[in-house]
């Protein structure tokens, strides 16, 4: 297990070139006091987002899974003022904790927090008829992975990023004798993309604190 070192390499990345403000200490101190688990991205996957968020001018972003907030943050920090996150979270106590910390980073006016099973809160966003999204970030429980991918792509601008985090797993994905859920739900992901004549796509593998993973991640051409 490799992990201990990809974590040390994680800690330079974020010390050479994450501020402290950036890296969000007090999100993360009240997510543990709190008792959430340590699910969230690594910082410098956050900063990631940020900037992928920054690089195409997103004004308006959807993320699956908001947890305590902490990719929130990142994201919401690369919006300009009258940008909005819709983030949706089914664990009240999750985003009990997620308000808290959007209020202490100064970002509420740029996240609408929405608390239910995504499954039930993306049709609620999709018949609110608001305009389309322009990056989407899926991280919340990974076996309806593709259906919050075919929402992702309904709800999205031509020219939008998904993107879709966790679909490596240590390699389950490509392990035909796999139990585990994420891996076989990765694999109906990638089937799912693949078929989707409405992106392009790709998936990068990734190491560090969260150990062997990746992200896939989809332009929509039409
Ligand atoms: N994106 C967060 C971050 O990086 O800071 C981490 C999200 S965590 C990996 C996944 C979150 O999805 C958890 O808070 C969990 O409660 C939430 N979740 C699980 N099932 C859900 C569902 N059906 N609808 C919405 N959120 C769900």
């Amino acid at each position: 297990d490799m992990t201990a070192d990809w974590s040390v390499v994680d800690d330079y990345i974020a010390e050479r070139l994450i501020s402290p403000q950036e890296r969000q200490h007090a999100t993360l101190d009240a997510n543990r006091a709190a008792g959430l688990p340590e699910i969230d991205v690594s910082a410098p996957q956050g900063k990631f987002l940020h900037l992928l968020a920054a690089a195409i001018g997103a004004r308006r972003i959807l993320e699956i899974g908001t947890l305590g907030g902490y990719s929130t943050i990142w994201f919401a920090r690369a919006l300009p003022p009258d940008g909005k996150i819709v983030t949706v979270e089914y664990e009240p106590r999750h985003a009990e904790v997620a308000r808290a910390n959007i209020l202490r980073e100064g970002v509420a006016e740029k996240v609408d927090l929405r608390v239910g099973a995504a499954l039930d809160v993306l049709p609620q966003i999709e018949a609110e008829g608001g305009p389309p999204f322009d990056l989407a970030f899926i991280d919340a429980d990974k076996a309806n992975n593709p259906a919050y991918f075919a929402f992702a792509v309904k709800l999205a601008r031509p020219g939008a990023l998904i993107v879709v985090d966790n679909v490596v797993r240590d390699g389950a994905v490509v392990d035909p004798a796999t139990r585990d859920e994420s891996g076989l739900a990765a694999r109906r992901l990638f089937d799912a993309v693949a078929a989707e004549p409405r992106v392009t796509a790709t998936a990068v593998q990734t190491v560090g604190t969260k150990g062997w993973d990746g992200f896939l991640i989809a332009r929509v051409t039409a």
